[in-house]
């Protein structure tokens, strides 16, 4: 089964493919270049199902399967920040590690080294008139120093529950396992099995 990816975030491609080897997954940017879609949604479900639409509309194929990712982190010690503004928490364009440096000032201006943290996770998928959505989360600490270079975005801050090392140091087999992304897939795969 061929799956259309709704994302150009390279690291959610590396696991998305890892985590799908038995399917022929490739990115919109392969069929339809470069396209910039407006994320203004007020939730990880809301943002998701824009996006897998937006890819769907576009494609010629209308057998295709579209499947997005919406996620990020929340920080409850900081009202849920960054939450759904976790790609432009330092600032539209944004780089991963000036949103790291953000989230560092933060917690370093409560005066601690680590607070509780979790990772969301919302999966969109598009198939004909369906439009389905699923959740994943995985809890731990986010830290104020970035340990390790594995994985993308937050993980060199976050040391998942029952681990003492952050993603940045565990290897992505490790983290295919319970990531937030990984538990809302397995969902994911239940809802093609029933509407395909
Ligand atoms: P989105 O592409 O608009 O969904 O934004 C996702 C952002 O959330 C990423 O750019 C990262 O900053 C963060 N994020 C989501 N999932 C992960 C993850 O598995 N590891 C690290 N950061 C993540």
């Amino acid at each position: 089964m061929k799956i259309v990816l709704a994302t150009s975030n390279i690291g959610k491609i590396k696991e998305f493919k890892k985590m799908l080897p038995e399917m022929e997954v490739i990115t919109f940017k392969e069929l339809l270049g470069d396209m910039e879609i407006i994320e203004d949604g007020e939730s990880f479900k809301a943002n998701a199902i824009i996006k897998a639409k937006a890819i769907y509309d576009k494609l010629a194929d209308k057998e295709a399967v579209v499947i997005s990712d919406d996620s990020g982190i929340s920080v409850p010690a900081l009202g849920n920040e960054p939450g759904i503004y976790s790609a432009r928490y330092a600032g539209i364009g944004s780089s991963d590690k000036q949103n790291n440096e953000k989230l560092i000032s933060k917690i370093n201006a409560l005066g601690i080294e680590r607070t509780p943290a979790f990772y969301t996770a919302c999966i969109a998928i598009v198939y004909k008139d369906e439009v389905c959505t699923v959740h994943g989360w995985m809890h731990g600490m986010v830290t104020n120093k970035e340990v390790g270079s594995a994985g993308f975005g937050y993980d060199p801050l976050f040391v998942p529950k029952g681990f003492d090392k952050t993603l940045g140091e565990l290897p992505l087999e490790v983290k295919k396992e319970f990531s937030h992304r990984a538990k809302a897939l397995k969902l994911a795969k239940k809802v093609l099995d029933v509407i395909l």
